[in-house]
């Protein structure tokens, strides 16, 4: 692979306490960061590529910590719905006529709108993960994989065997792109026997659990009726916080369990757009952060979005707590874009890997075209890319120390093959 410059007009590291630098390069050898700082001639020297960017910024590549890629093809399907109405009458009965391949379709396509918009990483919660994998492999991007688990507890047993298998063939494949967690799907789509199940599988494989909770009032309405209790201290009974947790949501929390999911180093991904779209609530991130919690962004599935521009995600979370709040100082534009990357990285185990450009991190950045109107002048890069930057402004991603995308064009991929591909799979998927 060899030795990239790179020299661009700002570099936002988001490594600890770093300004953006300004007339600056970044410098990577093979699938890594070699160094980064103020330009000097000299870096370019025995550089097997230059790349003179003087009308780019560099920054790490998005980490979008909740997402159901394939859903993609259900985009525009059944918009304006609650979401218990939603997945029942809209969502379930089409996914239960979704083949592998037609998961594989909508993953490449998901795939392709997440790295045009500058997403480098995805953690992707769905079935038919070896066909996710296999889009993950040959596109490039690094994913966080976990098989939803739900249903009886027969079909959870099979589902949780598939998962582990998957698990395991998945280590070390696509260059290292690719980890595992197990996902347990909801508290109120698993039986309590079911989700100690999972919890047993986790600590016995040492996987992680990414999972949905508190998203909606139905469903603390549902866990206190069946089960006499608000959904966390459902799960405490299951043992689920006896992992590592990935939390989708988090939407109804108190104050108690706030503090309860600090102490046990909870990461919370909020999926502001979707919550917005289903009228879920507003999860109390302010809160949330105040005590400890790390908060990354996620945008969910595209049938609840219906992007999967995390662009979008880091103004709507930024502007969405300042009106909640009445305070136009919370949620500034630094922490939103530690929320899509670090943080990001963090939640999802990866945080000495990715999410900030540092010397020794994996080479997994992306490039903004700055030399727009809408991002003329530019007095601080870092709310430009908040509050006035969008997923289409991206115009190259490498991930791993790979181009996937140069100058807006996919490398590896033929996006309009994959656009086709889907959209006839998302027809044909229609008129079963
Ligand atoms: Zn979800």
């Amino acid at each position: 692979m060899g030795t990239v410059v790179i020299h661009c007009e700002w570099l936002l590291t988001m490594a600890e306490g770093e300004e953006p630098i300004h007339d600056a390069y970044i410098k990577i050898v093979d699938d890594k960061i070699a160094a980064v700082g103020p330009w000097q001639e000299t870096v370019a020297d025995a550089a097997t590529e230059v790349l003179e960017a003087r009308t780019k910024l560099v920054m790490p590549g998005l980490v979008n910590t909740h997402t159901h890629a394939a859903m993609v093809l259900l985009r525009s399907l059944g918009d304006d719905y609650p979401l218990y109405a939603w997945l029942k009458e809209k969502i379930w009965p089409r996914e239960a006529k979704l083949t592998a391949e037609d998961v594989y379709h909508g993953t490449r396509l998901a795939i392709s709108e997440m790295l045009r918009s500058g997403t480098t990483t995805f953690a992707d919660q769905y079935f038919f993960m070896d066909e996710v994998a296999r889009a993950v492999d040959e596109g490039g991007i690094r994913a966080v994989l976990s098989r939803g688990l739900l249903g009886s507890d027969a079909e959870v047993e099979t589902k949780l065997e598939e998962a582990i298998e998957q698990a395991k063939r998945w280590k070390g494949k696509a260059e290292g792109r690719i980890t595992a967690m197990l996902g347990p799907h909801a508290p109120y789509t698993l039986t309590p026997s079911a989700m100690r199940q999972i919890v047993t599988t986790a600590r016995h494989y040492q996987l992680p659990l990414h999972i949905h909770v508190a998203e909606t009032r139905d469903e603390l309405e549902e866990i206190g009726k069946n089960y006499g209790k608000r959904p966390i201290a459902y799960l405490v009974d299951q043992g689920v916080f006896s992992r590592p947790v990935l939390l989708a949501h988090g939407v109804w929390l108190d104050e108690g369990e706030i503090s309860f999911l600090a102490k046990q180093k909870v990461a919370v991904a909020h999926n502001p757009s979707s919550n917005l779209k289903l009228a879920s609530g507003i999860a109390p991130v302010l809160q949330l952060q105040k005590a400890g919690v790390l908060v990354s962004l996620g945008t969910d599935g595209a049938a609840s979005n219906n992007r999967l521009d995390m662009f979008t995600e880091l103004r709507t979370a930024s502007l969405l707590h300042k009106v909640t709040n009445q305070d136009p100082t919370a949620i500034p534009a630094e922490t939103a874009l530690r929320m899509a990357t670090i943080n990001g990285a963090r939640a999802l185990g990866l945080g000495d890997q990715i999410g900030s450009l540092e010397p020794g991190k994996k080479a997994d950045l992306i490039m903004v075209d700055l030399d727009q109107s809408h991002l003329t002048p530019c007095f601080n890069p870092v709310s430009l890319m908040v509050y006035a930057a969008r997923g289409s402004d991206v115009s190259d991603v490498m991930v791993n120390g790979q181009w996937l995308v140069k100058e807006r064009k996919m490398v590896k991929w033929d996006e309009s093959e994959i656009r086709s591909a889907a959209a006839r799979t998302a027809w044909d998927l229609f008129r079963r």
